[in-house]
């Protein structure tokens, strides 16, 4: 099966800006960036999404906060603070089946969940059933 672009990125068969790596993860910088920070981190383990992690993917998992704290630093936004975020599925907008954290900040982020007028909407909705 043909390789995702994070697959690509990781063993260096497509270009990156890559700005960490150990023997657990892989960090670069998002192409579109949302924040003057933006970075990507992965592991180094083909993992599709949150809702595909077992037991003994823990190391990567540790790794990747571990990681997203020592490139905060790296970037000077550990005093000034920041995002983790993970996209899972379809709802979640998950866009690549690799499974990867965004780590966002360099500005005052806006709020969390940010809902269409229709979503809004549906949710009141619901709220209301
Ligand atoms: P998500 O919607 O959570 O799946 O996020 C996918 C992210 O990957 C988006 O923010 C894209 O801008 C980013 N992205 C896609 N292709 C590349 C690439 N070749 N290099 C760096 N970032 C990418």
């Amino acid at each position: 099966m043909e390789k995702n672009i994070f697959e690509k990125i990781r063993d260096g068969e497509a270009k990156a800006d890559i700005v960490y790596r150990d023997d657990y993860i892989t960090a670069f910088k998002d192409i579109d960036p949302n924040a003057p920070v933006h970075i990507l981190i992965i592991p180094n383990k083909t993992i599709v999404s949150l809702n595909d992690i077992q037991e003994e993917d823990s190391s990567y998992l540790s790794n990747i906060l571990l990681g997203a704290k020592k490139i905060a630093k790296q970037f000077n936004i550990d005093e000034t603070g920041y995002r983790l975020i993970t996209n899972c599925g379809s709802d979640g907008g998950q866009e690549v089946p690799y499974l990867h954290f965004h780590l966002v900040g360099g500005l005052k982020l806006g709020k969390m969940i940010s809902l269409s007028k229709t979503e809004k909407k549906r949710f009141n909705e619901y709220k209301s059933l």
